[in-house]
């Protein structure tokens, strides 16, 4: 499919391409069509992170990176980042793209993926203070919601006692 990023309201290719990487950029248009209906119903800015969007390296094996079918990013508002909680909730609303919550990145976002346009089934998971992934079916997206809240209280309880 040829891309064309004149068909692309939000986002530049820029964003989407490794540093010092000048090879083809194979992001898939119809997922990039998808962060943009989403950007555009959120209607506030969305930061790819570095070596967040297409990739050749980097990400863990078999990264929906690879495939131009995913994105790293975080979402904000006027006045600084949005609550990852509520970027995630904003994507659950708008997108039916997998989602992945990273609360304890630098700037707490989402990765999300489209994972489904290669015939995988859709998931919904949060990384936690120690790098492990918690997965949960699509449909159980509030209970993941639910498990990470309770998990980010008593995370923060811990600190708090040392
Ligand atoms: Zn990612």
């Amino acid at each position: 499919m040829t891309f064309n990023w004149s068909e692309v309201k939000h986002f530049s290719e820029s964003e989407f391409r490794p540093k010092n990487y000048s090879g083809e950029l194979d992001m898939s248009l119809g997922f990039v069509l998808k962060l943009d209906l989403f950007r555009s119903q959120v209607g506030s800015p969305m930061h790819v992170h570095n070596n967040g969007g297409y990739a050749v390296s980097g990400h863990s094996e078999n990264s929906l990176h690879y495939d131009g079918l995913a994105a790293d990013l975080h979402i904000t508002e006027a006045v600084g980042p949005r609550d990852v909680i509520e970027q995630a909730l904003l994507a659950y609303k708008w997108t039916f793209l997998s989602i992945g919550i990273y609360p304890y990145w630098n700037r707490p976002g989402l990765h999300l993926d489209d994972r489904s346009a290669i015939g995988k089934e859709k998931v919904v998971w949060f990384r936690d203070d120690l790098g492990k992934y918690h997965y949960y079916s699509y449909n159980r997206f509030y209970q993941c919601l639910r498990d990470l809240i309770l998990y980010m209280e008593s995370d923060s309880k811990m600190s708090k006692d040392v």
